[in-house]
């Protein structure tokens, strides 16, 4: 979210004090003091139900929490398995892993020690899922305007629960994960923004912030947290902000109902969200199944999933940050990952789908830029065949509106008779209609490998960072 200048806001915010009989007074929030902030949650919470137009008569909890203290608190909660791997199954790949061999970040970093020092520097305050309770961080040098902004986002995030609570239970990829964090931060970041303004009209907010789409999160990314991987950071930026732009438009466009619908209906990706008045015809999308690939020797599959647009758009950034692709165009994708039994090679196999030719070509030509590779034009088709010193083996084609892509370090005396059979398999492993719905259990069949979906975190806990302001 942007703002005109961080004066205006104060300003507005000034007034809404004066004005409002329910909005708490600013000189009566103290940090640290807990009934001082639990005397401020209850004028907050009515005004939210009054203008979101649901109930929220529910008791909510809250307590400051030192930010020395903050981890403590979140492990504490969360368990000690927060930042730990899923191991309940498979073949027990990371996150890092998993990001590492896709070439979505370098070798060398953790996501989960860079998500935990993240977390650590940057939450301001946390809900936690289904208990009625959230948590602020103290910090002296945060207005109080701030603070009282903070809380009506976490409260929303209450809201949500008690109006909401079966939302969301079968996340079925990284995309649709990604998704209905669209839904739930960006709706808690525009509840919390409204309830800030005199104006709580579709017409105060467009009047006092400024829109946000992708590449601002991206270049927001890349000043503000240049040190975190891209693939971890632009994701929390576009479900904060591109989130609430889109939670604004649907809800502008037709009503508080249809932001009830998306509960009741996630959005099955991220295009959805970042491309709320598209249409149901642009909505659409191909999906590939995730079977399709015999078993090889000394190969362990990792996992298939699909990836969408803002972790599209994370692979092509990180490496080519003056790429531009043109993310409406996304129109479908799948990845396939192995690990080498023997090493920690991987091999990746992914299928990409885009609107027009052209867009495939932008697309596949700033990939291949970044990676210092080079693509032949082969009449109805571009084609990559070399050895890049950071994917080993690529061979890649596209044809028409579709990126066909395999690349990794093979391991074995034969890499290039591997690459020949996987290959073909890739190639024919044909879309299936996206309105064939979820991804449907894969049944067992020995001579065919089964892929599990990639490692993401649980939406088990709701954060919240600090805000990108101007
Ligand atoms: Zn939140």
């Amino acid at each position: 979210m942007r703002l005109p200048s961080a004066f205006a806001l104060i300003g507005v915010l000034g007034l809404v004090a004066c004005e409002s009989g329910t909005a708490p007074e600013p000189e009566g929030l103290i940090q640290g003091d807990n009934a001082s902030l639990q005397r401020a949650v209850r004028g907050i919470q009515q005004d939210l139900s009054r203008l979101r137009e649901l109930p929220f008569d529910a008791p909510v909890i809250s307590s400051w929490v030192k930010r020395p203290r903050l981890m403590v608190v979140l492990d504490s909660i969360e368990g000690s398995s927060s930042y730990s791997p899923d191991t309940s199954s498979g073949p027990h790949p990371t996150e890092t892993e998993i990001y590492v061999a896709l070439d979505l970040m370098a070798p060398m970093g953790s996501v989960e020690n860079n998500r935990r020092a993240f977390d650590s520097a940057n939450v301001e305050g946390f809900y936690i899922s289904g208990t009625g309770k959230f948590w602020m961080v103290e910090d002296p040098s945060r207005p109080d305007w701030r603070t009282y902004s903070l809380m009506a986002h976490e409260l929303a995030h209450a809201m949500q629960d008690l109006n909401f609570p079966e939302a969301f239970g079968e996340i079925a990829s990284m995309d649709e994960d990604l998704a209905s964090m669209h839904v739930v931060e960006g709706e808690a970041e525009y509840l919390g923004d409204l309830w800030s303004l005199q104006d709580r009209t579709p017409r105060g907010f467009e009047g006092a912030f400024e829109r946000y789409s992708l590449s601002d999160a991206f270049s927001d990314v890349s000043l503000g947290h240049p040190g975190s991987p891209l693939v971890t950071t632009l994701p929390v930026f576009s479900y904060y902000w591109v989130g609430e732009w889109s939670i604004h438009d649907q809800r502008k466009h037709a009503g508080w109902s249809a932001i009830d619908a998306l509960y009741r209906d996630p959005p099955r990706t991220t295009k959805r969200m970042l491309h709320p008045l598209a249409g149901t015809a642009a909505q659409s999308f191909s999906e590939w199944p995730e079977t399709g690939f015999k078993n090889h020797p000394n190969l362990i599959p990792l996992g298939s999933d699909r990836l969408g647009e803002v972790y599209l758009a994370s692979m092509l950034y990180w490496r080519m940050p003056s790429s531009r692709w043109n993310t409406s165009s996304w129109k479908g994708d799948r990845f396939w990952v192995w690990r080498a039994t023997d090493s920690l090679h991987h091999v990746v196999a992914g299928r990409i789908r885009f609107e027009t030719s052209a867009d495939a070509v932008q697309f596949l030509s700033d990939w291949a830029q970044g990676r210092e590779l080079s693509i032949r034009n082969l009449g109805d088709r571009d084609s990559i065949e070399q050895t890049s010193a950071n994917l080993g083996f690529v061979r890649s084609v596209r044809r028409d509106a579709e990126i066909t892509l395999l690349f990794g370090t093979l391991p074995g005396g034969r890499p290039d008779t591997l690459a020949d059979a996987m290959w073909s398999e890739l190639s024919a492993i044909q879309p299936v209609n996206s309105s064939a719905a979820r991804r449907s259990v894969a049944t067992i069949n020995a001579s065919v490998t089964a892929f599990p979906k990639f490692p993401t975190k649980p939406i088990r806990i709701w954060k919240d960072y600090s805000r990108s302001r101007r």
